[in-house]
């Protein structure tokens, strides 16, 4: 049997290395680095992928928030709502920008942004709401939007973890996640969905006003070269990266059918387990399974249990992972705001029993098998 690893690229990446290794060679030889044709190629192909207008390419997920963000020209004390239970890059762009982040729930089956825990956040102060497709799976857009609309709020899509991810609306209308709120941002972390051999990420909008502006904070806020209008930073996708991501672009769907393969697998395996809870999928959700995470649930301790769970795992060689094992309101970054002690039941349950199994394109039926026979062996 193959090695088990939590995201195999390498194996990924050798299936294409012939096409891979001539783009790269290829931008090598035009010398055009930074945005090069590449560039172009890749933003406008990504653009048509998920049927929006604009797609700006970045240096990584990071700064694709923090570029929507500061388009939106906010002011210092502005409130934004955003799930407590996601990774650190979410909030963390909202405190860097002096803005406050307002944490709420998010729902125990899908780990997705409660709507009901949304609406009751809202104060004179609101002012965004970045929901976020936790493990590949949609935030419910359909009722965000109706009440971001309702309290004229916008709304950034964090799509790191669901590039490719179809949002089916309730007259069976589809959208990409990512092209539902006013912005979306991505990222092409190398174990990401679409993932680059290095940084990378985009950002994107329907919107002709909010594409030019964070076009111009993406470039040292200039239009015209070395007129400075606004205040921005530099965050380039590089040539040599966007040129792998094209080539992989084409493999995406192909992709996504793998990991759910792989989540079919799981599901199967884990069906009816008294202690493990499957990941749910909404109707409104076409899951691309960015991670799959179980939830231990019906023992006495379930974090130590948990924590065992781990290291038997691991002493058979199988990684898993805990995504993430402090909510955001109890970092220790986010001393300032006071949110240690919010109220936040299902986050603290969630953050408690989480387990991500190994999730990639590349498991094959023997590893799968070894694995959920591992995973029951110790469960029961
Ligand atoms: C990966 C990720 C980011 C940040 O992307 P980087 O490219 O690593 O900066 C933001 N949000 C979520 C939910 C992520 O998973």
């Amino acid at each position: 049997m193959r090695p088990i690893q939590m995201v195999d690229t390498k194996t990924q990446y050798h299936k294409i290395k012939q096409q891979v290794d001539d783009a790269v060679l290829q931008v090598m030889e035009s010398s055009a680095f930074i945005n090069g044709k590449a560039v172009q190629d890749f933003a406008a192909n990504l653009g048509s992928y998920l049927n929006i207008k604009h797609t700006i390419p970045c240096a990584n997920g990071t700064d694709a928030l923090q570029i929507a963000m500061m388009a939106l020209g906010l002011q210092p004390g502005d409130e934004v709502i955003t799930p407590s239970f996601t990774y650190i890059a979410t909030t963390e762009v909202i405190a860097l920008l002096r803005l406050t982040p307002v944490f709420v729930e998010v729902d125990a089956k899908t780990f997705c942004m409660d709507p009901a825990a949304l609406e009751k956040a809202i104060t004179s102060r609101t002012k965004a709401i970045v929901p976020v497709h936790l493990y590949g799976h949609a935030a419910p857009m359909e009722e965000i939007m109706r009440i971001a609309q309702k309290h004229k709020l916008y709304v950034i899509e964090d799509n790191a973890q669901a590039i490719g991810c179809d949002y089916i609306f309730s007259d069976g209308s589809k959208k990409k996640t990512g092209t539902i709120g006013h912005i979306g941002t991505t990222s092409f972390y190398p174990s990401k969905n679409l993932g680059a051999f290095g940084d990378g990420g985009a950002i994107f909008t329907r919107d002709d006003i909010l594409a030019d502006k964070m076009k111009m904070i993406a470039n040292h806020g200039q239009s015209k070269r070395y007129y400075h209008d606004i205040v921005g930073c530099n965050s380039r996708l590089d040539s040599i990266q966007a040129a792998i991501l094209d080539i992989k672009l084409k493999h995406l769907d192909e992709y996504i059918a793998a990991r759910r393969r792989t989540a079919d697998f799981y599901d199967k395996a884990f069906a009816g387990h008294k202690k493990l809870k499957r990941p749910s999928r909404a109707a409104y959700s076409h899951h691309v399974f960015h991670q799959y995470t179980l939830v231990i649930d019906g023992v006495d301790n379930p974090g130590a249990y948990r924590d065992g769970l781990n290291s038997f795992l691991a002493e058979n060689k199988i990684p898993s992972m805990i995504y993430y094992p402090v909510p955001g309101h109890k970092q220790k970054m986010f001393e300032q705001f006071n949110v240690a002690e919010l109220d936040m039941p299902v986050t603290d349950w969630l953050t408690e029993r989480v387990i991500s199994l190994p999730m990639h394109t590349e498991l094959d039926d023997e590893q799968l098998r070894y694995i959920t026979d591992k995973v029951t062996e110790y469960t029961g």
